[in-house]
This record gives structure tokens, C-alpha cells and sequence, in this order.
């Protein structure tokens, strides 16, 4: 039998679902506004548009989204591998600060040796799994806030490759320094959303902010 690609069938049918459901979550987005730690530690821009409820733009990239997903979902392979080792303490715990408007959610947050970890869980492409030498800067940066607000002074940093499933780990202590400068980029924010100034791009062109998944490359640009 000789096989060839055909016109894809199945895979049109699952990307239009795939915009169709990104188009449900985005009714669904909460009216509450505060600021994410995830999208904090990536362009306080963003943030401040999403508290200014600036119109945005779906990203119309179902590949994307797809990928976006995909990353959700080893939150919860890891959850459920933790719990089944016996060390998990909470999931998806939530966080939440009023004076600094921040709330978000934790990976985990395991106990090994008597010692509890907020963890952070990532799945990142081969290229850069390989090169690896600490957690990224953005992740290091998540993970201290969620120490900051939770009192939990270890973290742990793990990398899942994509496209071998190899996982690596990297050990993080509470830094009060990379955490209070966080909470000068809230304040900064908060200041910013006071006096209807956005701050800085962080994205040197549009296309910069599409491959970062924006959905405010319209106002930015
Ligand atoms: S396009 Fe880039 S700089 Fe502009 S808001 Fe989005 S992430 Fe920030």
C-alpha cells in the first residue's frame, strides 16, 4: 500500500475547535483585573493593557494556541506524578496580594525530607534544553514571587523537553532582591495604569510580539 499526505481533513476540523474554544475563553476572562505573575515577568505592557482592558486581538494562530496548550497540560501529567509519589502537598494553589493587585496560581507545591517546594513546572524545545545551565531568567524570576507571597523559601525550576521528554531540575532559594524588584515593576505598573502612561515595549517590532503569542500587538504597535 502506498501512502501519501492528504489535504488535511482532520487537522482544518481541529484547528477551527481550537479557535473556537480560544474564542469562548476569551468571553470567560475575568471581569476581577489583577496582574499574573506569568505575565508579569514577560512585559509589564501587557499587564498594564489587560487592567486598562484595552481591546485585544485573539491570536489567530490555532498551531500556537495549540502549543500554548500543550503547556498547560504537562502541569497536569506532573501533578498527577506527584501525587502518585506521595509528595504533593496542593495544585494549582492560588495566590493572591490586593495591595499589589497580584493573584496567579502555583504549579505545586511538594514536601520532600520534611522541606516544602514551590514548584515550577515548564516544557521547553530540545535546542534550548540542552543549554540549560539555570532556569530562565522569566521562570526564576515567577517562581520568586510565588516564594515571596507563600513564605516558602525553595523552589524548584523543572524543564520537560518537548521532543524527548528528558526532564531536568534546578533548585531555587528565595532571593529578596529579584523579588523586591518585581514588586517595583507592580508598582511601576500600578503607576502607569494611575496615569494612563503605558510602560516600555519590551518587543522590538510586531513580529516579536506575534511570536510571543500578544494579543495586544495592535495597541503596542
Ligand atoms: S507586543 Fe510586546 S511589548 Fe507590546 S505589549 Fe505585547 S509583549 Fe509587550
Amino acid at each position: 500500500m502506498i501512502f501519501k499526505r492528504q489535504r488535511r481533513i482532520l487537522g482544518t476540523l481541529v484547528d477551527q475547535a481550537v479557535l473556537r474554544l480560544a474564542e469562548k475563553s476569551k468571553s470567560k476572562r475575568s471581569s476581577t483585573k489583577s496582574i499574573h505573575p506569568s505575565t508579569l515577568v514577560i512585559c509589564p505592557r501587557r499587564v498594564y493593557y489587560y487592567l486598562m482592558e484595552e481591546p485585544f486581538e485573539l491570536v489567530k494562530d490555532p498551531r500556537g494556541l495549540r502549543i500554548l496548550e500543550n503547556g498547560t497540560k504537562v502541569h497536569e501529567r506532573f501533578q498527577t506524578y506527584f501525587q502518585e509519589a506521595g509528595i504533593l502537598l496542593a495544585s494549582e494553589s492560588s495566590i493572591k496580594n490586593e495591595d499589589l493587585w497580584l493573584s496567579g496560581k502555583i504549579d505545586a507545591i511538594v514536601t520532600m525530607e520534611n522541606t516544602k517546594y514551590v514548584v515550577e513546572l515548564k516544557s521547553i524545545q530540545s535546542g534550548k534544553f540542552k543549554c540549560l545551565t539555570s532556569p530562565l531568567k522569566a521562570h526564576m524570576e515567577q517562581i520568586q514571587l510565588y516564594m515571596h507571597c507563600t513564605g516558602i523559601h525553595k523552589g524548584i525550576v523543572i524543564y520537560e523537553n518537548k521532543d524527548t521528554q528528558e526532564t531536568c531540575e534546578f533548585e531555587v532559594n528565595y532571593d529578596p532582591e529579584i523579588a523586591n524588584s518585581l514588586i517595583n515593576r507592580i508598582l511601576t505598573i500600578q503607576d502607569a495604569v494611575k496615569t494612563k502612561q503605558p510602560p516600555a515595549r519590551v518587543c522590538k517590532n510586531i513580529e516579536e510580539g506575534k511570536w510571543k503569542f500578544c494579543e495586544y500587538c495592535p495597541s503596542c504597535f
